[in-house]
């Protein structure tokens, strides 16, 4: 049985049940009901770390610092710094793909689940560690979110050094959609493709990590260089508190990758915790909301395939106060990173459709 037909057949069981109890009208029974929160004590101790596939490095540090002691914001950080640093990331940090005018502008967040604060950054030029930006807003300042022009003078002022954060690389990936956009306007593409600019298609994306420490407090980052060749000065669903990432520290932490706009009209992240409080394990809790995401998405009647379905992906992670983790994607075919207390390794994402049931 598919992931998809498991849950709504779940789902489809559990509203009968509440039906047959006789209590209040269908809607009102239909939505699910809260089941009591995840007990901590029933977790097996030891820690835990959860990213998105591009992570698998971010959890093994993570998981490291974890057993070494280290706070558990600190140890996703360390964990997402490594994406960050790494040219070969077109998604993230240094090496992330600019935006329309050629410039790499970007985003993260962090949360510190024992003190249930939070510190984010958006639209970040020239820093190449954006999540110690926002590290350092949660910490010194009393403040969230600083954006733009602010957010790099606060990080240069906290002695961050300024880097060109274009490689040539993504240069070059950015000149190939530069040339190949309109065959009205000036530029012309080469003759011939270099590999990787071919590539690039296939690509987009985010690092998200959370973890959870032998103790049971919670500490998440996202970081990101946004959608590809986006319009200047757009802030997609990473830096935003309760979209692309967030933690209840008696609950969970959850953090999501993938198109943005959607996330942040469904309070993606936020969302997933809410479930997890509800009873939902992390994976149920994940497809609960891109259901969600999937039903909003049709009601703006935008970025539908023809059979109704988003047309995007979008991929959320959850880890509940337990150390039970699980992620689901709209669309299968993604997979993520985790350490279990055991092994680190990349495994398959639930879904809500199967790639091959598009039109
Ligand atoms: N979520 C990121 C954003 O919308 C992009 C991605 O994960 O692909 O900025």
């Amino acid at each position: 049985m598919e992931r998809r037909d498991f849950f709504r057949r779940s789902a489809l069981a559990a509203l009968a049940l509440r039906l047959g109890s006789g209590n209040g009208p269908a809607q009102a029974q239909a939505a699910p009901e809260p089941e009591g929160r995840p007990d901590p004590g029933s977790r097996p101790g030891g820690p835990v770390a959860i990213a998105s596939s591009n992570g698998l490095v971010a959890t093994g540090r993570a998981a490291q610092l974890l057993e070494a002691g280290a706070d558990p914001l600190d140890a996703a950080i360390a964990g997402v710094n490594l994406l960050e640093e790494d040219p070969d990331d077109i998604t993230v940090g240094y090496g992330g793909i600019p935006n329309e005018d050629g410039v790499v502008q970007l985003d993260a967040s962090v949360m510190h689940g024992p003190t249930h604060r939070a510190g984010a950054v958006a639209a970040l030029e020239r820093i190449m560690y954006p999540s110690k930006v926002a590290k350092l807003v949660l910490e010194r300042t009393d403040r969230i979110l600083l954006v733009g022009e602010g957010a790099l003078r606060f990080a240069k002022a906290h002695g961050f050094e300024e880097k060109e954060l274009l490689t040539e690389r993504a240069r070059k990936i950015w000149m190939h959609w530069r040339e190949t956009r309109s065959e009205q306007d000036d530029w012309l593409p080469p003759a011939t493709l270099e590999p990787e600019v071919q590539e690039y298609l296939k690509n987009g994306g985010t690092v998200h990590c959370s973890v959870l420490d032998a103790k049971g407090d919670l500490g998440g980052c996202t970081s990101t260089s946004g959608l590809f060749f986006k319009i200047p000065g757009r802030v997609g669903d990473s830096p935003i508190i309760g979209a692309g990432l967030y933690i209840d520290n008696e609950i969970g932490s959850a953090g999501a990758t993938g198109r943005g706009e959607a996330v942040i009209a469904a309070c993606g992240a936020h969302s997933v915790v809410l479930e997890m409080g509800r009873g939902a394990a992390p994976e149920e809790a994940c497809l609960r909301v891109l259901e969600r995401i999937a039903a909003f998405t049709k009601r703006q009647g935008r970025h539908l395939d023809r059979a109704g379905r988003p047309d995007f992906n979008v991929v959320l992670y959850a880890l509940d106060k337990r150390g039970r983790a699980g992620s689901a994607a709209i669309w299968s075919g993604r997979r993520f990173a985790l350490f279990d207390g055991k092994e680190n390794r990349l495994r398959d994402c639930a879904y809500l459709y199967k790639k091959s049931e598009g039109p």
